[in-house]
């Protein structure tokens, strides 16, 4: 595949300032597509440098002007969208139809809500004998992980710009070519140099030089909570403003007068999406004693015509980590429903899709996030023992209630300890904030709520 040598800072790929490569490997068949360079804190540096100089004059256009800039960056998206979905494919793994539907559609829909934001959003406000205004944080220092590789970037960067602030992207290692990809599109939309920069690179080094430079005002970062704890105490000590968007552990949760089938079958469908590299998935299906057998049997059913139609995992480290957690499942006495650690082909780093029964809310499998086609069905005894279970986790990040009736489902979803609920099977708005109680993490995005984390305020008094 197509890749850049160099790294896209101040508005043109530049080599360089080390010789260190990452090579991209397609997890369909683990050959290595692409080579990209592995950025260092020298090349962090000329990125940040880059951003802050562009700072003064971005943040100073009006904010129709940027609202023009993101809606250009959504006419490319729209146009290049085969191949960013071919891209995604290639370097992530997933099914080309998911890539065209998900990770090249829903970007593409975020810009475009920025690009209306940026035009509507009331940067002053008068309050008493104020007049407040919403002013850029600054450089932002943007870190994203592989799974969502490209609505994760587009998530920070289409409101970075749009607040006024001015962009350094470290992206994942796995998925290098979409952030390149993106950077092109910046580049076509005609952002000015210095706004938006891409420095690839490991994490502990071109990501921790990222989170640790002195000319970043806000660190913005997606991924795990080990890393996330990391980056929140470094800035935390240097007293700068941080977004943290960790992992999760969502329950699904069916009530009694639930329709079954539809519950379970969206449920399953839920988690092997991506083939479970999903932060929100609802990856814990807490079914009523009653009907525990018969949703058992439903969601192997919908396992297992899942087949070959799943991707596989995004590379070996997490192929190794997701069946080390199905094999502790079966230790732990979980009862495989469908799947099993065995890997499913001789190539390419592919997990079964998996249901377990029998699980407690103790087990490794119903606390830990797994990142894998894993559904873990846990029973409950009333609905106390559901919420109860629901929120028995250090996570909060998502989850779905199903009801007979709606209002039954909304005050179920009321008591619950998560950022967002899907009721009866509610669609994705991208407009809703995005984000997590507990360690889900810090912050929000998307929709307004996901723009005023890229603004401070400044209070004028008359
Ligand atoms: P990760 O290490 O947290 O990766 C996320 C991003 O942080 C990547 O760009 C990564 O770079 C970077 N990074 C890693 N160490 C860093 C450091 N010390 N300082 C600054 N940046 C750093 O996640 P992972 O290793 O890819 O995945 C591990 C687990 O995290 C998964 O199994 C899953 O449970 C969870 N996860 C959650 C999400 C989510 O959306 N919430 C997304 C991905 C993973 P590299 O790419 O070079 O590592
Ligand atoms: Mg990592």
């Amino acid at each position: 595949m197509k890749a850049h040598d160099g790294m896209y800072i101040d508005g043109a790929w530049r080599p360089a300032a080390g010789r260190d490569t990452i090579a991209v490997v397609n997890p369909a068949d683990e050959q290595v597509i692409a080579e990209v360079p592995a950025g260092g804190a020298e090349d962090v540096d000329a990125a940040v440098r880059a951003a802050r100089a562009a700072l003064p004059a971005w943040a100073a256009t009006a904010p129709a002007e940027r609202a023009a800039r993101i809606a250009a960056l959504r006419d490319v998206l729209v146009a290049r969208k085969d191949e960013i979905a071919e891209t995604v494919t290639a370097e992530l793994g997933a099914p080309l139809p998911f890539s065209q539907a998900v990770h090249a559609g829903v970007p593409i829909l975020v810009a475009g809500s920025y690009a209306e934001l940026a035009a509507s959003y009331a940067f002053e406000e008068k309050v008493g004998n104020s007049t407040v205004y919403a002013e850029p944080v600054g450089v932002v220092g943007a870190i994203t992980p592989w799974n969502y590789p490209l609505h994760q970037i587009v998530a920070k960067v289409a409101p970075a710009l749009a607040a006024g602030c001015t962009i350094v992207l470290k992206p994942a290692e796995d998925t290098p070519l979409t952030a390149q990809l993106f950077a092109e599109a910046v580049h076509e939309a005609g952002v000015p140099a210095g706004a938006f920069n891409l420095v690839t690179g490991l994490g502990p080094v071109a990501g921790q030089a990222l989170a640790e430079h002195e000319g970043v005002d806000l660190v913005s970062f997606t991924g795990s909570t080990a890393v996330g704890r990391k980056i929140g105490a470094t800035a935390g000590a240097a007293v700068k403003r941080v977004a943290l968007e960790l992992g999760g552990k969502s329950a699904n949760v069916i009530l009694p007068s639930a329709d079954l089938a539809k519950a379970v079958g969206v449920g399953v469908a839920n988690v092997m999406g991506n083939s479970g590299q999903t932060c929100s998935a609802w990856t814990r299906m807490l079914v009523h004693t009653s009907q525990y057998d018969e949703a058992v049997a439903l969601a192997a059913e919908a396992a297992a015509k899942y087949g070959d139609r799943i991707g596989p995992l995004v590379n070996a480290k997490q192929h190794a980590r997701v069946r080390g957690y199905i094999e502790k499942g079966v230790a732990e006495g979980a009862r495989l429903g469908a799947g099993g650690p065995d890997a499913p082909r001789e190539q390419g780093y592919f997990v079964s899709p998996t249901v377990f029964a029998d699980v407690t809310p103790e087990m490794t499998v119903a606390q830990e996030e797994i990142f894998g086609p894993v559904v873990s069905l846990i029973r409950y005894e009333d609905e106390d023992d559901a919420l109860r279970i629901a929120n028995g986790t250090v996570y909060g990040l998502a989850g779905a209630v199903w009801a007979g009736d709606e209002a039954e489902a909304v005050a179920f979803a009321r008591r619950m300890d998560t950022g967002q609920v899907d009721i009866n099977g509610g669609r994705f708005n991208p407009l809703a904030p995005f984000g997590g109680y507990k360690q889900s993490g810090v912050g929000r995005e998307l929709g307004s709520h996901g723009l005023a984390e890229y603004l401070q305020t400044k209070s004028l008094q008359f």
